[in-house]
């Protein structure tokens, strides 16, 4: 393979999390230094002010940015329509996004377009001969499958978050940064946005302190007792999939495979599991706090400090003891 490799980042409109991007340019770095090929950070909309310190620091060669107007809209057709026309004119043998909310959609689109192979949840890609081996999450992470990309024909592959550890480059580069010039005005939207989602207040990715419920809990009106937590804490309010599926919160307070990447200094799960598609979304807190009244729940594998117990009963008595203290430093 000598085509280089492409690290394609979106950016403007949702940001993907800065250490996504560098996760990505991590192993698009050792993919390329593998083959022997260049290494290309295509930047999809506004250049981050950053973009060149990041670049360097991973040992990028080259920034290409495509910023057009239409790509300030957040919508598929014109962020497919841009990097396929950039990688018609520049054949990239290796694309890798790190897989968010909008590559999750992008990836494919892109791959179909350019007749590639896609690889989505993927957790690493080596070089393996003058071929690709990515390793990727399967069955809701409960497997674990290999493919080996065809040589001769470009690979998508979407980064699963928290896979690979954002490390710098032995020794930083000098990255050239070309603007590409794009006309996106064509581009037709098959998506009409009626009544765009506001997102407000911080977000549950951004979060240092993570208080999370699940069916444990027992019944909707319980889950105030992880609010009053959360807030007690100075954290925010998370929740396992059942119970957004079953209308107790809302879907944005989601953590695992379906729903946020978190990575918290905290994350206090009550009455969860520890299903592997929940811990996908928490299994990088620095420290996990399980309440569970099951002894051998999965979640206690996880969690540096365990407490076995009827949560209903031990949040309020949390609750108490976190009010009492910061009564006291006041
Ligand atoms: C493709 C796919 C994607 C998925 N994506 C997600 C996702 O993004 N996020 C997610 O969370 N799940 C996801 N799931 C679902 C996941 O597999 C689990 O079913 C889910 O995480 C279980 O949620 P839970 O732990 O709240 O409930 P349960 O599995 O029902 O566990 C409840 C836990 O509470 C404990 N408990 C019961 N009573 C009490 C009590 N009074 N006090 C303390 N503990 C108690 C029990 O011992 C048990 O461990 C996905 C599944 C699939 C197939």
């Amino acid at each position: 393979m000598t085509a280089p490799v492409v690290v394609c980042s979106w950016t403007g409109i949702r940001e993907e999390p800065p250490e996504e991007t560098e996760a990505a340019l991590t192993l698009g770095r050792s993919v390329s230094a593998g083959l022997g090929v260049g290494l290309v950070w295509l930047v999809v909309g506004p250049a981050p002010q950053d973009c060149a310190e990041v670049a360097a620091r991973h040992g990028v060669g080259e920034i290409e940015v495509i910023s057009d107007p239409k790509l300030s809209t957040g919508l598929a057709d014109s962020f497919v329509e841009a990097v396929c026309r950039f990688l018609g004119d520049h054949p990239a043998g290796l694309v890798l996004f790190s897989q968010t909310f909008d590559t999750r959609l992008v990836a494919p689109l892109v791959a179909g377009r350019l007749g590639a192979s896609v690889v989505m949840n993927a957790l690493d890609v080596a070089v393996e001969g003058d071929g690709l081996e990515v390793t990727a999450a399967a069955f809701g992470g409960d497997t674990r499958v290999v493919y080996r990309a065809a040589t001769g024909r470009p690979c998508v592959v979407a980064l699963l978050a928290n896979s690979v550890v954002p490390e710098p480059a032995s020794s930083p580069s000098s990255p050239t940064v070309s603007e590409v010039p794009v006309d996106l005005s064509e581009v037709h939207e098959r998506v009409r946005v009626l009544d765009p989602a506001r997102a407000e207040g911080p977000r549950l990715e951004d979060a240092e302190i993570i208080v999370a419920g699940g069916r444990g809990l027992g019944s909707p009106q319980n889950y105030k007792l992880v609010e009053q937590l959360a807030e007690a804490l100075g954290g925010m309010a998370a929740a396992s999939r059942p119970i957004v599926d079953d209308g107790w919160i809302d879907s944005s307070r989601q953590v695992g495979l379906t729903g946020k990447i978190t990575r918290p200094a905290l994350y206090l799960a009550a009455g969860i599991s520890g299903a592997t598609q929940h811990m996908v979304g928490c299994s990088a807190a620095k420290t996990i706090v399980a309440v569970n009244s099951d002894p051998d729940a999965p979640i206690f594998r996880h969690a540096r400090y365990g407490i076995v117990a009827d949560c209903n009963e031990v949040l309020p008595e949390l609750v108490r003891a976190v009010t009492q203290v910061s009564d006291s430093h006041d």
